[in-house]
């Protein structure tokens, strides 16, 4: 298990969420910057903070920050109790939130 706050770096943890790259959209891009496909969805993350905190493609599944790179990380490091088994991440949907 990886606390986040010793993820420092950030670097895993948009790697194990499919997050694309360090630019931000604070918009909901109309378009996948990645395919082009033009459904995009939003990701909340529990504890982190309240509304979408990535975007989504519905087609190839990447993610995109809504935040700025050093904001995403700020906002992580405050989410002291919460962390992230990237190693079952797959299989998250089996268990109990934590
Ligand atoms: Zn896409």
């Amino acid at each position: 298990m990886i606390p986040i706050l010793e993820n420092t770096d950030l670097q895993d943890f948009c790697l194990a969420f499919n997050v694309q790259g360090r630019k931000n959209w604070e918009e909901k891009p109309s378009l996948c910057p990645l395919c082009g496909h033009d459904k995009m969805g939003a990701v909340e993350l529990l504890g982190v903070k309240i509304g979408p905190f990535f975007w989504e493609c519905e087609k190839c599944f990447s993610r995109f920050l809504r935040y700025s790179y050093s904001k995403t990380k700020r906002m992580l490091t405050k989410a002291e109790d919460l962390w992230y088994d990237l190693e079952k991440l797959d299989t998250i949907w089996l268990e109990l939130p934590n």
